[in-house]
């Protein structure tokens, strides 16, 4: 099986890690300038060139039996040119719902499914418009493009807002009234080409700065209905866009129940603690997923978490711990890049929050707990 990935990121890193034992051979795509050193060694990695035709990339490419993605900020049109020669999993089509936060919202809506309220700005007067109807605090966000908390503005107040006024220009914004959340989940689920469906036990994810820093599973919940619910909207979600692969779905956990924050049509950094203990890791189900193979296990048998390496390299104490397992993306240093992480487990819960918390520490200041 030959499988194709746009992009050369650490999640096209690991989805080669995955698949290299299954047999599987691995082509990345890589857009000018883009940064190869998580593929390097993993497969051929061929340079998208705007005046090569379709048939050459591909060719280049080693004729691939399919085409994934590993980012959803992409041209949707080229994955649609690959239609042709392959498959494309998942759907050019479920890829441009999670492109832009308008759309995703709208479709999740449709679907009777509660995201944050919000209104969709083009232009400053309606900006200026939404932003008065609402009322602050409201959260403004690009409607494409924006990660990792990047390209978010949180106003309160009227100098918070003609900050954002004096910026030199602005794209489309999304204006999203502020969620009283009580903590962050995330349900990781795959869906074959079959239509088999399988999920992840809900992960709890703690932020700085809009950045995943650590994940735990199992989550915990006020009630154990929210399990259910999120499974729910997991179904739907996946059968609405006959989605094929891993998908990742971010929920607020709020006194009324689940509000969808945002879905990433890939695999996703709350779960990579999959690639711990015995199940099926989001790649590998990915993997599955896209090639018609029946899904793996997702249960874990011990709790189980991740701690994301941001800037930083572990130390070798913590390497030598024997309940963890490293990740290295084969990138350089620069503050605040994503440039690895630790997966690590236990039978007891407790302990093992205290110790996500204090690797937290150590590597972050105590801050950061
Ligand atoms: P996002 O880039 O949309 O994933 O947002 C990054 C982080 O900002 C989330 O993980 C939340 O902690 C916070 N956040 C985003 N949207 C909202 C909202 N509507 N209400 C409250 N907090 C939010």
């Amino acid at each position: 099986m030959n499988v194709a990935v746009v992009g050369c990121g650490q999640l096209a890193r690991m989805l080669a890690l995955a698949g290299w034992p299954m047999g599987y051979r691995f082509s990345f795509l890589a857009m000018p300038g883009e940064n190869r050193g998580c593929v390097e060694g993993l497969g051929t990695i061929v340079e998208f060139q705007p005046e090569q035709s379709m048939e050459e990339i591909y060719e280049a490419m080693g004729k691939p039996d399919v085409v994934t993605v590993e980012r959803e900020h992409l041209d949707v049109e080229l994955l649609k040119a690959f239609q042709p020669f392959c498959a494309v999993c998942p759907s050019p089509d479920a890829v441009k719902i999670c492109q832009h936060r308008g759309r995703e919202k709208r479709f999740l809506n449709g679907l009777g499914i509660p995201t944050a309220p919000f209104k969709l700005a083009a232009n400053d007067d309606e900006l200026r418009q939404g932003v008065a109807e609402m009322g602050f605090p409201v959260l403004v966000k690009t409607c494409e493009e924006g990660y990792d908390g990047y390209g978010q503005w949180m106003l309160r107040t009227e100098e918070d807002f003609a900050e954002l006024m004096a910026l030199d220009s602005r794209p489309e914004l999304v204006i999203e009234g502020l969620v009283k959340f009580e903590r962050e989940v995330s349900l990781v689920a795959a869906r074959n080409t079959e239509g088999e469906v399988a999920f992840y036990p809900l992960t709890e994810n703690y932020h700085s700065n809009g950045i995943l820093l650590t994940s735990i599973v199992p989550a915990e919940l006020p009630s154990p209905e929210l399990a259910e619910q999120a499974e729910e909207i997991g179904r739907k979600v996946l059968e609405a866009m006959d989605y094929v692969g891993v998908l990742a779905i971010e929920l607020f956990v709020t006194d009324d129940g689940l509000v969808v924050n945002e879905l990433a049509p890939r695999v996703h950094n709350s779960g990579h603690w999959t690639q711990a203990l015995n199940v099926s890791s989001q790649f590998e189900n990915h993997l599955r997923a896209i090639t018609s193979l029946g899904l793996g296990n997702t249960q874990p048998s011990q709790c189980v978490g991740m701690v994301n390496l941001l800037g930083c390299r572990p130390t070798k104490e913590q390497q030598s711990l024997s309940n963890v397992q490293v990740h290295q993306y084969n990138k350089s240093l620069r503050p605040g890049r994503k440039v690895g992480h630790l997966n690590l487990w236990s039978d007891d819960r407790a302990q093992l929050l205290d110790q996500l918390n204090s690797i937290k520490q150590d590597l972050y200041g105590p801050d950061s707990v």
